[in-house]
């Protein structure tokens, strides 16, 4: 069994200890402490990283009691090492997985709901519960759970004897009997949990849920405290105060301004694409009747424009009037007759275009892959018979 200085002291970064065994795995060395303050992969917390002696500890894993260091290089057994810990990146989880706790006991108590699901990665926090929370119920955790971290309360974790463990009620996801670690947020949560936690709330410096999703009957929320919140906020505010600045209106006005110019932006869209359909006519209109076939190329056309060119087409030619969009290698097409059933011709056409689509007998679409030369080639649109 490894020593879990973590346990008892969650403020410890540095650590000397005796090397126990040192044994080669793959690209890396698990190295086994008689005491340790890294703490192993467990309770929706990642495992700590830092230095060991002069190896990096890459991954902690515990495994019946005995924690392994994985590093990037051996380390002699029976020499004492001086083991240094990321702090920066264990006191943020620390921060959130400790405000995820105020969060949880909050729940439990105001609703019932439990926390069935845990995910700590680094400036990501992922919470689920067990039943649905309004924006408006969620808010007011929120702030009830900040008013916690405010009021600096004690964060105590120890192993209670069975007795009293038996006549404590506390929320737990696993059903263990034994060697259960308590973590007490005085006044507001007691839980079973492995992990390190602050000794007192307002070092957790504020929580922020950023957004929730409705999540197998109950909820999923993203949440984020202290720096990682800090953080998180800052990016937030520099981007409105972007967007703010663009469109020259104050930031909290900024929702309302983006849906005016959206707004605007669909207008222009729809008088534009009227534009286009009347050029088409104008198009059409100018185009002399012809026994054989036609052939439009355009850069940019919608659908509905490329079936209007077709119809207009159609009642200009003997043969078959066929519309494309796009550019060589990426087309769209349109393809219509009065007088060939194209349903039939459509794998013919597509083999030679190098296209897939279908349709009913007067007018097939899809895309296709041909250049227009090979596109011309094959309807036999050429010299003063090809048309744009
Ligand atoms: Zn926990």
């Amino acid at each position: 069994m490894t020593e879990k200085l973590y346990d008892m002291d969650s403020h410890l970064r540095e650590f000397t200890a005796q090397v126990r065994a040192c044994a080669k795995e793959g690209e890396r060395w698990a190295v086994t402490l008689d005491r340790t303050a890294f703490f192993p992969e467990g309770g929706g917390q990642s495992a700590d990283t830092g230095s060991l002696g002069g190896s990096r500890v890459l991954n902690v894993q515990e495994a019946s009691g005995v924690i392994l260091h994985y590093t990037d290089s051996p380390l002699k057994e029976g020499e004492t090492v001086r083991g240094i810990l990321d702090w920066e990146q264990r006191f943020r989880r620390m921060q959130n997985h400790s405000g995820e706790h105020l969060l949880s006991g909050l729940v439990h108590a105001r609703y019932g709901y439990r926390n069935v699901g845990f995910h700590l990665g680094d400036g990501d926090v992922t919470v689920d519960f067990d039943g649905e929370l309004t924006r408006a119920q969620l808010e007011e955790l929120e702030t009830a759970v900040n008013r916690a971290i405010s009021e600096n309360v004690a964060v105590t974790c120890w192993y209670p004897q069975k007795e009293e463990l038996a006549a404590l009620d506390y929320r737990s996801k696993l059903e263990l009997k034994e060697n259960v670690r308590l973590v007490k947020f005085e006044g507001y949560d007691l839980c079973a949990c492995c992990a390190p936690h602050v000794s007192r709330t307002g070092e957790i410096g504020s929580l922020h849920i950023l957004d929730h999703m409705r999540h197998r009957g109950g909820v999923r929320l993203r949440m984020l405290c202290g720096l990682d919140a800090l953080e998180d906020a800052r990016a937030r505010y520099l981007a409105t105060a972007e967007i703010s600045g663009l469109l020259s209106v104050p930031q909290l006005e900024t929702p309302k301004a983006v849906r005016r110019v959206l707004g605007e932006l669909e207008e222009l869209k729809q008088a534009l694409a009227d534009s286009r359909r009347q050029v088409l006519r104008m198009k059409a209109d100018a185009m002399p009747e012809t026994e054989g076939n036609l052939c439009f190329f355009e850069k940019e056309m919608d659908m509905l424009s490329l079936r209007e060119l077709v119809n207009a087409g159609m009642a200009k030619c003997g043969g078959v009037c066929a519309a494309f969009a796009g550019k060589d290698g990426d087309w769209k097409y349109i393809i219509g007759s009065r007088n060939t059933d194209l349903r039939s011709m459509a794998k013919e056409i597509n083999a030679a275009i190098g296209g897939r689509g279908g349709g009913r007998p007067e007018m097939i679409q899809g895309s296709c892959i041909a250049s227009r030369q090979q596109i011309e080639d094959y309807f036999g649109i050429a010299g003063d018979k090809k048309w744009n």
